[in-house]
């Protein structure tokens, strides 16, 4: 049927798909839509067979040039050979030479149009050659062009298995030529035979190519799909969702990689950990979404405070980390910068929230540095900045490092220790600033460890909490607090102070009330002192526990008030009934200075009902000036130190048969003598 009778649209149509396979075929060739991931592989595959590829041509144009020396002119046998095989070795070589590490996806494919092109160049220059060479000899060096141009095809299209185009290309401008020569330029019946036998020996070759190259690319898509999901995977196991930053897993895969290549000349690593101050509290007051939403931004301001090459990590609730090359005072100087950014105000959707930052770093300047050890390290600096450097950084020190030693010492003492010997109270009275009476005992931990000695509670109780064994001491030393106040007039109230362990401990709290059930004192005679940080520590659980004491008839005070951060509304929010300010307002090195804050907080409580009371009081001008401020109650040096329990009761037995010995400094000198 001729076109002029189709329909129009179906002219349209056909030359339209006609245009459509031919560019498409055009793209095919000249590698336009190939997938880069595809022609990654080719080029490595072709790395190992395009060498082999040229070898072969070389050889073999070198075998044609041979047997025809004196049957043809010199410089078809030797001078054209020669330079074939010559360009052939150089692209051989050059092959041989590429590493794909030298090459992005572009070059890639630069190199792969570059082969097709050149192969194309010189199989028309190897035919050219060839066809020229069958105008000499006879039968048998012509049967020699037959073999030379159908081996030399078929080894080019396996050598090419890789790389279709190339192989088609050089297939076509080679058996093609061959054929029409012999056809139409010197006809000759077996010749035309076997050009059209190499012509369809190729056709099958290319065609069993073309699977093979298609089950090829299949492979290298699913197996690129395979890498992408895996590399996802990967990802995601390694990274925190809310912050995006890599979570602990991650980092400390880092960290132990970094520290196993250090050598002694390596440049000192700096190890941070990071905790937010008062998020907890932030949390509880504002809610988990906006919690999460400050975690976020942390996260952003951390991402923008390191540099790419520095590791930075969430690797707990509230908790950071990060690796970095710098030496201590390199560290120092960014982390306190690091500390200042974190605690800008965080403000989203009209609430504006203020936490800070304590953070603790250790250097790992020696090699074989191990990775808990330094660790443990940072951690113990960010305790020292949480307990007495909140927001700012601490550098692990040699002092540091010999304190730790002797919690070391302390610990061990500790966990062989028997209670019951070596552990005692001491007790210190309160009296009533008006009256004069005593209130109140305070139950104060002594500990004498036969291998150790004496060891102040400031010492021992820390380091009990870090080692998990402060419960097993507060439930023994309430015991003996119970014990040695039974012979107190029912008027006198017990103060036992508890630590913020003991808070977020069930189990403590509920032998606490146990005990005390079970020594028949009045609960409303106890007062558990803990201070503001304890209280921070976990609000909620603190709210729990508080609760519980405080439902059960018994008081809870906040000690050392005025040390810590919170606010007092704030700490209302729990059962507190009596604020203990810290004696460093009363008779600390700035108390002076500090007299009209300490009016402000007598004023405070008062105003908001809450009786208060003053320790560390050592004069007589300290006891003037807190009872002119209306503090109720007063504890210190100037009253009576800690004692023994036998001890305090001869105090208090003397007390009453001379009750002006209350407060006489010179009396007290003695009185204490004991302790
Ligand atoms: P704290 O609860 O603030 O106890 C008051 C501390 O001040 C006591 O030190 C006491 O001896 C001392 N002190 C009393 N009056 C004066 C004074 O006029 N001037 C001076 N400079 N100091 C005075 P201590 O007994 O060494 O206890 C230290 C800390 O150890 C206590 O501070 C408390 O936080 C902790 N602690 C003591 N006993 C226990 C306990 O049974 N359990 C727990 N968890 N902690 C305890
Ligand atoms: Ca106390
Ligand atoms: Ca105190």
């Amino acid at each position: 049927m001729e076109s002029q009778d189709l329909p129009d649209n179906v002219v349209n149509v056909i030359i339209g798909t006609g245009h459509l396979m031919v560019l498409r075929a055009f793209q095919w060739l000249t590698l336009s839509s190939v997938d880069p991931d595809v022609a990654a592989k080719q080029f490595d595959e072709l790395r190992s067979q395009v060498p082999l590829l040229y070898a072969l041509l070389s050889v073999n144009a070198m075998a044609l040039g041979y047997t025809h020396m004196g049957v043809a002119p010199a410089w078809m046998s030797v001078w054209v050979p020669g330079a074939l095989a010559a360009v052939s070795g150089i692209r051989a070589v050059t092959w041989l030479r590429y590493d794909p590490l030298d090459f992005d996806r572009a070059a890639v494919l630069r190199i792969l149009r570059r082969t097709i092109l050149l192969g194309c160049l010189l199989s028309v220059a190897y035919i050219v050659w060839a066809l020229g060479l069958t105008r000499f000899g006879g039968p048998d060096e012509r049967a020699h062009v037959a073999m030379f141009v159908g081996i030399t095809v078929i080894g080019c299209i396996f050598c090419l298995s890789h790389l279709p185009q190339g192989a088609i290309l050089v297939a076509a401008s080679t058996t093609v030529p061959y054929f029409f020569y012999y056809l139409v330029l010197s006809p000759s019946p077996v010749y035309i035979a076997i050009a059209l036998n190499i012509l369809l020996v190729s056709l099958v070759a290319l065609r069993v190519l073309l699977n093979g190259f298609s089950a090829f690319a299949k492979l290298v898509r699913s197996q690129t799909e395979m890498d992408r999901l895996n590399r996802e995977v990967t990802v995601l196991a390694h990274t925190d969702m809310l912050t995006g930053l890599p979570n602990r897993r991650l980092f400390f895969s880092e960290v132990e990689a970094r520290l196993a290549g250090r050598t002694a000349a390596s440049p000192p690593l700096a190890f941070g950990v990071i905790d937010l101050d008062r998020f907890k509290a932030a949390n509880d007051t504002f809610g988990h979404i906006i919690g999460d939403r400050i975690l976020t931004e942390v996260g952003q301001r951390l991402t923008a405070e390191f540099s790419r090459t520095e590791s930075v990590a969430r690797v707990g609730g509230d908790e950071f980390a990060f690796l970095i090359e710098a030496d201590g005072e390199t560290a120092m100087r960014r982390l306190d910068e690091l500390c200042r950014r974190l605690s800008e105000p965080y403000c989203r959707d009209d609430v504006s929230v203020s936490i800070g930052a304590s953070c603790g770093v250790a250097l790992a300047d020696i090699p074989n540095e191990m990775t808990d050890s330094l660790y443990e390290r940072a951690d113990y600096a960010l305790y020292q900045s949480k307990s007495a450097r909140r927001g700012q950084p601490t550098l692990y020190s040699a002092a540091h490092e010999a304190a730790v030693r002797s919690d070391r010492a302390i610990e061990a003492a500790l966990q062989g220790a028997d209670l019951d010997s070596e552990l005692c109270v001491h007790l210190q009275p309160v009296i009533d600033a008006r009256t004069h009476r005593v209130s109140a005992v305070e139950a104060l931990a002594r500990w004498s460890s036969p291998t150790l000695g004496a060891i102040s509670p400031a010492v021992f109780i820390p380091v009990a909490e870090r080692a998990g064994l402060v419960h097993r001491l507060t439930v023994k030393l309430f015991e003996k607090t119970l014990e040695g106040a039974a012979r107190l007039p029912e008027t006198v109230s017990i103060c036992f102070n508890l630590s913020a362990h003991d808070l977020t401990s069930p189990g403590t709290i509920l032998s606490l009330v146990s005990r005390l059930r079970q020594s028949g004192i009045a609960p409303a005679r106890i007062v558990f002192e803990l201070t503001e940080t304890a209280m921070l520590r976990d609000f909620a659980a603190a709210r729990e526990s508080l609760g519980l004491l405080n439902a059960m008839g018994a008081q809870v005070a906040i000690d050392d008030f005025g040390t810590g951060h919170a606010s007092l509304s704030y700490l209302r929010e729990l059962p507190i009934g009596r604020v203990k300010i810290d004696r460093s307002f009363v008779s600390g090195d700035n108390a002076l200075a500090r007299r009209d804050l300490l009016g402000a907080i007598i004023a405070m409580c008062r105003s908001l009902d809450l009786p208060c009371i003053a320790e560390g009081v050592e004069t007589e001008e300290q006891r003037e000036f807190l009872r002119s401020a209306g503090c109720d109650a007063l504890q210190g040096y100037l009253i009576a130190r800690p004692m023994p329990p036998a001890a305090f009761f001869d105090w208090m037995a003397d007390l009453t048969t001379a009750p002006e010995k209350v407060p006489v400094p010179a009396a007290l000198a003695e009185a204490s003598a004991g302790r």
